[in-house]
């Protein structure tokens, strides 16, 4: 297990299926082959972390 973010190896389970590294401080969830990569803000808050690719789609809103 690599830290998706940094890539190092320096990561701390947390959860069923949650890691913390403590490289780049970042959180990450993994379910599956989908990795979601979370910040953690000041106040323990999770924040989604953009960085890996999805194919989700986005759903535009007609104006
Ligand atoms: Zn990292």
């Amino acid at each position: 297990m690599r830290c998706p973010h940094c890539n190092c190896r320096d990561i701390g389970k947390i959860g069923a299926n949650q890691f913390y590294c403590w490289g780049c401080f970042i959180e990450f969830s993994v379910s599956g082959e989908a990795v979601r990569v979370y910040e953690v803000a000041e106040d323990g808050s999770l924040i989604s972390v953009a960085s890996m690719p999805s194919e989700v789609g986005m759903s535009s809103s007609a104006l």
